[in-house]
């Protein structure tokens, strides 16, 4: 797993997608910069969500909110007193840890025990097996799930309570160690809030404190009612946004799966009071759905839901994916209540209720969110995408098999050979395509190398002119995935394409 992963690294910089921030200085940590084809799938990604939650939804409705904002903001939000992180250092190692990823670590662990007995009994029973009552009697894996269950429940109340030397003890407890040394000579556990704070104006007396936002949803939830009120909304309705979010992250690895500066694509829906839960159902399954249509296997995701609750919510879910380093969290979805808008309301001293003309009277509507991080989404679809593949004659090739939906390049379109007039072809071909999508030219090295390479950039049509070109104007289209040929002529590349890669 660990060579996947690592492969993953090096491919997204090697193939022009993902390069370490301000790199000749030797990089900053968990920060990074998307390159000329990761901003390409980056905004395809984002398109892709931004379609179907806002094009596709008649009571959708977008926004674009500043990355600063009121400092009050952030009090009502509740990210001053309670954004924090739990961390714990290690006294040998000198490195430093989130206390509740640890436990949670060690939790999956738990969890992937369970899984394997499951796994076995699937196959002893075949189709008898009954997976939901195996679950709640066989005696190991009703130890492993309620050991987990035990854990994560006692880790909640040391946290919620700020009785953090509870959560050292349970750490020694447990027995954790430190993931890269093994050394368990902990420090205590201490709160550490994850905003990011700056200035603003220059005058040391006027300046003002401020935070970069942690999350987008503030953004949303103060726009409530001017959104509402110009654009006639009527309860439900959802605000959606894409931007840039910031948080001090201590324990930043993983590549681009946590980082200090990423994007957050969020949906606030607002609702009726009661009807919520309802909601909350829906968006649950009309977001992994989303997911699942990007054809990248049913399998690698699963619903995570929370015992531990935020403040703020009263039912929350996470979809997971199998990242190459394990299950984790890609999307939040979160029944917020009325926390936000009332903490708004009490803060600012304005009134941020829906008036219902049905029944003549005003109520602080609940809000589901669905919260999904572009960066890790990104991760998610190039960590899959990539495969080594071993062909019939033995050799290998690698392919990125992007979703072709999402793919940078559309097509490339190639020379056979340099000279004859093919380069002019091609060029036209070129011209007339590059209005509908990105298209790429290549005519450097023997047209397999030229392949391979698009291959691994995940272009999912090589189209080739070659003489027979020039006779018939017939070119060939190469599919990525079965890298199957098929002759066409070059007026029906537009449709060819426009079937495979259109949203
Ligand atoms: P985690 O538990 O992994 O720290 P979170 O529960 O704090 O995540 P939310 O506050 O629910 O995350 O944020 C919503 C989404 O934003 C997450 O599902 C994730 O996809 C993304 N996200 C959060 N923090 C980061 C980060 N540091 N880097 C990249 N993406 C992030």
């Amino acid at each position: 797993q660990d060579d996947i992963f690592k492969n993953v690294i090096s491919h997204a910089k090697e193939y022009g997608y993902i390069f370490p921030s301000s790199e000749i200085y030797d990089g900053l940590s968990a920060v990074y910069d998307y390159a000329q084809n990761g901003v390409e799938l980056k905004k395809n990604i984002r398109e892709y969500w931004w379609k179907s939650m806002v094009q596709m939804h008649e009571n959708i409705v977008g926004i674009d909110a500043a990355i600063f904002m009121h400092p009050t903001t952030w009090k009502a939000s509740g990210h001053v007193d309670a954004f924090n992180d739990p961390l714990i250092d290690n006294k040998d190692s000198k490195k430093r840890y989130r206390a509740d990823v640890l436990i949670e670590d060690y939790c999956e662990k738990l969890w992937q025990k369970a899984q394997k007995e499951i796994e076995k009994a699937k196959g002893r029973f075949g189709d008898a097996f009954n997976e939901e009552e195996f679950i709640t009697t066989n005696p190991r894996v009703v130890e492993y799930l309620s050991k987990k269950k035990e854990i994560l429940e006692r880790m909640a109340s040391g946290l919620d309570s700020g009785n953090l030397e509870d959560v050292k003890a349970l750490i020694e407890e447990l027995g954790i160690a430190d993931p890269e040394t093994g050394s368990k000579n902990w420090t205590d556990v201490r709160q550490f809030n994850l905003m990011f704070g700056t200035k603003l104006g220059a005058s040391a007396d006027t300046a003002m404190d401020l935070y970069l936002r942690p999350e987008t949803a503030q953004g949303i939830f103060v726009n409530f009612l001017n959104v509402q009120k110009t654009g006639r909304m009527k309860i439900p309705f959802g605000i959606a946004q894409t931007g840039k979010a910031f948080r001090n992250e201590i324990v930043a690895r993983q590549f681009i799966f946590r980082m200090r500066e990423f994007e957050q694509m969020e949906m606030q829906f607002f609702v009726k009071p009661g009807e919520e839960m309802t909601y909350y159902e829906y968006w649950k399954e009309t977001r992994l759905k989303w997911h699942l249509s990007l054809g990248l296997g049913k399998e690698n995701y699963r619903f995570h839901d929370h015992e531990k609750l935020a403040h703020y919510a009263n039912a929350a879910a996470d979809i997971e994916f199998n990242f190459p380093f394990g299950f984790k969290e890609l999307e939040g979805i979160h029944s917020r209540t009325d926390f936000d808008l009332k903490a708004h309301e009490q803060h600012s001293g304005k009134k941020l209720q829906f008036f219902d003309n049905e029944t003549n009277s005003s109520y602080v509507p609940y809000v589901v969110e669905t919260s999904v991080g572009l960066d890790r989404m990104f991760l998610s679809v190039f960590s899959k995408a990539l495969q080594e593949e071993t062909l019939e004659d033995g050799s290998t090739r690698t392919v990125l098999k992007l979703p072709s939906v999402l793919a940078p390049t559309k097509a490339a379109v190639l020379p056979l050979v340099k000279k004859d007039g093919l380069p002019e072809v091609a060029r036209e071909i070129i011209e007339e395509l590059k209005w509908d999508f990105n298209v790429a030219y290549d005519e450097k090295d023997a047209v397999g190398r030229r392949y391979r390479r698009q291959d691994a950039l995940g272009t999912p049509f090589c189209i080739t002119v070659d003489h027979q070109t020039l006779e018939d104007k017939t070119v060939t289209i190469r599919h990525r995935d079965t890298m199957q040929q098929d002759r066409v002529s070059i007026t029906e590349l537009r449709n060819i394409i426009n079937e495979d890669v259109s949203m």
